[in-house]
């Protein structure tokens, strides 16, 4: 596309940029190892990265509009590649439950978990849904998160799955995020089933369904003991991907079935949570081209343990790190908060991190426009209130957002 230069926009004056250019998946040690621009410009057209450099070299674009960054820290936008975005109703009364001690899978079991949020969901009009999740992606962006995954998943049934998926592509279309829907129907059994074989069944047709409405891109599934065994899975992401789609999988978060391998066997997009996965299964994954997407505000709210991202990375894993925004494990927005975590109690360290919510998560979310900031890339930035890297996770639990800006327009100024 060519622009004049009175079409493009310089945002100059920016202490240190983060363009993460270079490969769009990054494994093992290339997590680590960024090049920040010091005293850097973006020049932006037709909302896409034209050009990045140092200096006053912009200023051969004379008639471009310049737009002054004031010296601040300027990253790619950052990608939430794991939510539960759309629901109805919140789990409060499960808190103290779950701070005695009692089990997440017995909670579940006793008709609270995931089956709660089913019944508010069921229960909520598609105006109702989509009011909640349009506030969940506004405090998102306030954030910093351009772009988030949202599964389906609450309702589990054709109806419900159908109304969820149908909120997702509306805030799409009328939010400045870009959002990716993933047909996660099968997440629990539901009350009514006794079944399991039965029920996915019955989630193939709403496959069906999904597909022909073109609602999700990806299909994911809760691999776990008292959910879906591996062997369910490694059937129904194996249909799912017959019928065109990409998959993902909720992998050993409780219990070692097997889902990080299922997941490298298949060429799943992502497997998440990972907390008990084998060494010999990570790595597989690590082989492989899956991203491992890892979720350390769950393991934080639930007090568990933390998914092994030092040894995934170590073995040469490409690792994400997303939110997990759901109401019974991770009833948080906060996306700094996840990636804070991951450098202070997963032993990452902030370039790392930093990876794990670009370009990972760009791949992790099959958003191939997004994630670094290079010429042909999506003018999606943050701009923070810090002047280097490691400000961004010592200043933990407050917001340092000061500008989000997508496709080259901002779209949010705060101060933090
Ligand atoms: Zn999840």
């Amino acid at each position: 596309m060519y622009l004049a230069e009175n079409e493009l926009k310089v945002f100059h004056n920016i202490s240190l940029l983060y363009p993460l250019a270079g490969p769009k998946l990054r494994k093992g040690e290339a997590m680590g190892k960024l090049s920040p621009l010091k005293d850097a410009y973006i020049v932006v057209g037709g909302g896409k990265v034209k050009e990045i450099g140092t200096g006053d070299a912009y200023k051969r674009h004379g008639r471009a509009e310049l737009i002054s960054l004031e010296g601040a820290l300027v990253l790619p936008g950052f990608i939430d590649s794991h939510t539960h975005l759309v629901h109805a109703g919140s789990r409060e009364n499960e808190m103290r439950k779950k701070l005695a001690g009692v089990d997440y899978l017995d909670i579940l079991k006793s008709g609270g978990g995931i089956l709660a949020t089913v019944r508010a969901t069921r229960n909520a009009s598609f105006q109702e849904l989509y009011r909640e999740a349009e506030g969940r992606l506004k405090n998102m962006l306030a954030f910093g998160v351009t772009a988030v995954e949202a599964k389906s998943g609450y309702g589990l049934d054709l109806e419900t799955e159908l109304k969820q998926l149908e909120v997702v592509r509306k805030l799409n279309q009328n939010l400045p995020q870009t959002l990716v829907p993933t047909f996660m129907g099968a997440h629990a059994l539901p009350e009514g089933y006794q079944s399991r074989k039965d029920f996915l069944e019955l989630m193939k047709r709403v496959l069906d369904a999904v597909k022909e409405g073109r609602l999700a891109h990806f299909v994911d599934i809760f691999c776990e003991e008292g959910v879906f065994s591996a062997e369910e899975a490694r059937e129904f992401l194996g249909h799912a991907q017959a019928k065109g789609f990409g998959v993902k999988i909720h992998a050993d978060e409780m219990n070692a079935l097997g889902g990080a391998a299922i997941a490298a066997e298949l060429g799943a997009v992502s497997a998440e949570h990972l907390l008990n996965s084998s060494e010999e299964d990570l790595r597989k994954l690590a082989e492989s081209e899956t991203v491992a997407v890892l979720l350390p505000l769950t393991s934080f709210y639930l007090n568990k343990n933390f998914a092994p991202a030092r040894k995934l990375i170590d073995f040469g894993a490409a690792v994400a790190i997303a939110s997990d925004y759901n109401p019974g494990s991770s009833p948080s927005e906060n996306l700094q908060l996840a990636m804070q975590l991951a450098v202070l109690k997963m032993g990452l360290t902030p370039e790392e991190v930093l990876s794990a919510v670009t370009v990972n998560a760009a791949k992790a979310s099959g958003l191939h426009s997004k994630g670094s900031l290079e010429p042909g890339m999506d003018a999606d930035f943050v701009v923070l209130a810090a002047r280097n890297l490691d400000y961004v996770f010592y200043r933990f639990g407050i917001n340092l957002v000061r500008e989000v800006y997508i496709g080259g327009k901002r779209v949010l100024r705060r101060e933090p």
